[in-house]
């Protein structure tokens, strides 16, 4: 849960920060742009400024000459041609047409030589009325191609004020134009000047704009849209103002519009210079489409930064639920998983299964752990596949599995568990090791009942199969409940009994068959828990030895026993033999041979006082539990035959000729007495003794038992007859010293 608000929360920051770069780069973008307007309109004014300065100063040179001549003429009034003749180079070298007077009657002196009247010209009235003039364009008067020309006038006054002529000065208004051609902005710009009417009077680079035209109502009249600014250049341009904005022509323009004053102020022009603002897009486009890229590949990054990041997380979350659910070894549902789904079905109604395989750690032990594991993959594939729709499988631990099979009759059910261990049988035998087969402990799922603890019943209901039994299932409703829950306490409990000694060996001394002395013992164990009271071995050993617990429970004996015969020979106690029982168990770890010797040799005990006890069962199964034995004997390690004549005893484990002695079970000496019985143990007897085999007689009761083994020349005795198991305190009391003193 808090894990799940954590990652909300990181989602929602990285959001935020994603959210937040993107505003900050689209408000920077859009800065930049202002940014770059604010600029362009700065270059636009610097440069329409320039322009005027350049036209401004054109002009300017032209009135300054014009002024000569009127200070000439005015200084020469007797000899006016000769005024006007003297400024024939300065028109050369300006590029002029002509400059000229014209005398009140309007005839003209010009400096290119031609009379006439210009009295009809308007620039000539005006001039008269004592104004300065610059012209709009008008054809030429004064030569046959009427030219266009652009004339500077300027009245010319007596000394006492009054006019008397004016002088003109003319150039082509082609040259006018020229002085306007624009330097910047790659030449895409063009400029052009109004006089106050909105008359062009002067143009260039666009071809649109005639000098014969009004702005006003010729050029920006044609679009509406520009009325606005049409109004706001006029309002300028009346007080003498700069105008910036954008007008329509083609096209939509940039300008800035400035005025420029001639005639000691008597003239004033509106200089515009203008670009299209096509040409500025197009520099805009290619900052605005870096700008576009950079704020892609921001987008695109926060995008790849979230989707990494959501992916990443989806990943890991995979990761996580791969490693909480799936079992590392078989690939398939681990028990967390399995108690999950069944959890979550909704009708969760059928038996609940808790199996492992019986002798697993053989296959471990014989084969390696390799082998182990792909037995348990193997194993893991059949109960895989033998799931039907609503039912599930899952591995607990090592070779424990627990299956939910939605069975509804327990005929059904024990079918399905056959059915499976028939085919876990034939994968046993193509893999060579025979004796592993499936165990099973069934209950029933109780409605609301949470799954571990159904499989806890179910594994309870596991731990009471009988191995010897045909049937390797149990269900719970068949078991002692008191016995489970003492199975699960002892289970638990055992660790910490070994730790604290709670296992404490008895002995049962074994007599020779007249009963005259000891020649040896039997180690028993027995476990005395806090409480003081005695639990008996046939409690527990059957049950640690089905969970593997045994191994560690025979080798403690082992070294107990050990410790204490070197303790007693030290101490010179008559010291004999003593068996040690050995659970098939113990027997499939491979290194055991060397574990024990290991044992005697730190105890410094001579291999003659300490025997192994094996019961026939732990032959079955795995062909080197001979080699085992073999090599203990060559240790000199007596092996005794335990309980033999129990269950199927087989006359061929006589002759296998891997233990010393034949230990004749209590059920086969309980039969003395009558016929048949005894028949059948005079043959045993018979036999072992004439294989060379050493014969004790197990659970004599009876003097009637003792006088028929003696009868049968059997070789040592041990029963409650004689005596029963006592702890190592009360033996050390009957063994007597090396001198001879023995308790008869
Ligand atoms: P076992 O190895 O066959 O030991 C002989 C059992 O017979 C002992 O039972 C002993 O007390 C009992 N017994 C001996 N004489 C008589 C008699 O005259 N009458 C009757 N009724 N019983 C007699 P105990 O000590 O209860 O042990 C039971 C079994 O537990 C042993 O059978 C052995 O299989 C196992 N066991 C005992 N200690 C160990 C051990 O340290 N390791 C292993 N693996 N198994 C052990
Ligand atoms: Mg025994
Ligand atoms: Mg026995």
């Amino acid at each position: 849960m808090e894990e799940q608000s954590r990652k909300q929360i990181k989602i929602i920051i990285s959001a935020a920060v994603a959210v937040l770069i993107l505003v900050i780069t689209l408000f920077c973008t859009e800065k930049i742009q202002d940014e770059m307007q604010m600029q362009l309109s700065q270059n636009l004014k610097d440069v329409a400024n320039q322009n005027a300065k350049a036209f401004h100063n054109q002009i300017n040179t032209n009135e300054q000459l014009l002024k000569g001549l009127l200070s000439e003429v005015q200084q020469n009034r007797g000899n006016i041609a000769d005024s006007v003749h003297k400024y024939s180079n300065f028109v050369e070298a300006y590029g002029l047409k002509r400059m000229g007077y014209c005398m009140a009657d309007g005839m003209t002196v010009s400096t290119d030589g031609v009379m006439a009247n210009l009295s009809f010209r308007e620039f000539f009235q005006r001039g008269m009325n004592g104004q300065c003039t610059i012209t709009g364009v008008l054809s030429d008067a004064l030569s046959m191609d009427y030219d266009r020309i652009v004339v500077m006038s300027m009245p010319v006054r007596n000394a006492s004020g009054d006019v008397e002529g004016v002088v003109f000065l003319t150039y082509d208004a082609d040259a006018l134009d020229d002085s306007l051609q624009m330097r910047s902005f790659d030449g895409q710009g063009y400029s052009f000047a109004i006089n106050e009417n909105g008359d062009i009077m002067a143009a260039m680079g666009n071809d649109n704009l005639q000098l014969s035209q009004n702005l006003f109502s010729d050029v920006m009249g044609k679009e509406p849209e520009n009325e606005e600014i049409v109004n706001l250049i006029q309002e300028n341009l009346a007080k003498g103002e700069n105008t910036q904005g954008t007008m329509l022509l083609e096209e939509e323009d940039y300008f800035f519009a400035t005025p420029v004053t001639f005639m000691d102020g008597e003239i004033t022009w509106y200089m515009f210079t203008v670009i299209p603002a096509d040409f500025l897009d197009h520099r805009f486009t290619a900052i605005q489409k870096n700008l576009l890229i950079m704020d892609f590949f921001v987008i695109l990054s926060i995008m790849s930064g979230i989707l990494l990041f959501v992916y990443t997380s989806k990943a890991q979350q995979r990761e996580l639920i791969r490693l909480a659910y799936m079992d590392p070894v078989t690939g398939g549902a681990n028990f967390a998983r399995f108690c999950q789904v069944v959890d979550n079905m909704h009708d969760k109604q059928g038996y609940l299964v808790s199996t492992d395989i019986q002798n697993f750690n053989s296959i471990n032990i014989a084969a390696g752990r390799e082998a182990g594991d792909r037995m348990l993959k193997d194993v893991w594939e059949i109960l895989e596949a033998s799931l039907h729709e609503y039912e599930m499988a899952g591995r607990m631990r090592e070779d424990h599995f627990a299956l939910f099979l939605a069975e509804d009759s327990r005929e059904a059910l024990v079918g399905r568990m056959e059915e499976i261990s028939g085919k876990v049988h034939d994968l046993a035998v193509k893999m060579q090791v025979p004796g592993v087969y499936l165990c099973y402990g069934v209950c029933i799922l109780e409605e609301n009942e949470a799954v571990e603890d159904g499989y806890s019943r179910a594994r309870s209901a596991r731990n009471c199969v009988n191995e010897d039994h045909a049937r390797h299932y149990m269900f719970y409703s068949e078991i002692d409940q008191d016995e489970i829950r003492e199975n699960q306490m002892m289970e638990e409990k055992f660790d910490q009994a070994l730790e604290e000694r709670q296992f404490e060996v008895w002995y049962q001394p074994k007599y020779s068959v007249d009963g005259s002395q000891i020649v040896g013992s039997e180690a028993l164990v027995r476990w005395r828990i806090p409480d003081g009271s005695m639990v008996s071995p046939g409690r527990f050993i059957p049950l640690f030895e089905k969970n593997g617990m045994i191994a560690r429970l025979d080798e403690y004996m082992f070294r107990t026993v050990c410790r204490q015969q070197a303790e007693w020979l030290k101490a010179g106690y008559n010291v004999l033999p003593v068996s040690v029982n050995l659970s098939r168990a113990s027997l499939y770890y491979s290194d055991i041979v060397e574990r024990y010797e290991r044992i005697i040799k730190e105890c410094d005990l001579d291999t003659s006082y300490i025997q192994l006890e094996v019961t026939e069962s732990a032959l079955e199964g795995k062909a080197d539990i001979l080699g085992v034995l073999g090599r203990f004997r060559d240790m000199g390690v007596q092996i005794l035959m335990d309980d033999f004549g129990t269950g199927y005893s087989s006359l061929a484990t006589l002759n296998m000729r891997c233990f010393d002695t034949l230990k004749l079970d209590k059920s086969l000496i309980d039969h003395i007495g009558d016929e048949s019985g005894e028949t059948l143990l005079y043959h045993v007897v018979s036999m072992g003794q004439q294989l060379g085999l050493h014969i004790t007689a197990e659970g004599v009761e009876t003097m009637v038992q003792l006088k028929y083994l003696q009868k049968l020349n059997c070789d040592d005795i041990q029963g409650f007859l004689f005596a029963r198991p006592m702890p190592a305190a009360e033996f050390e009391s009957r063994m007597g010293s090396r001198d001879g003193d023995q308790e008869a």
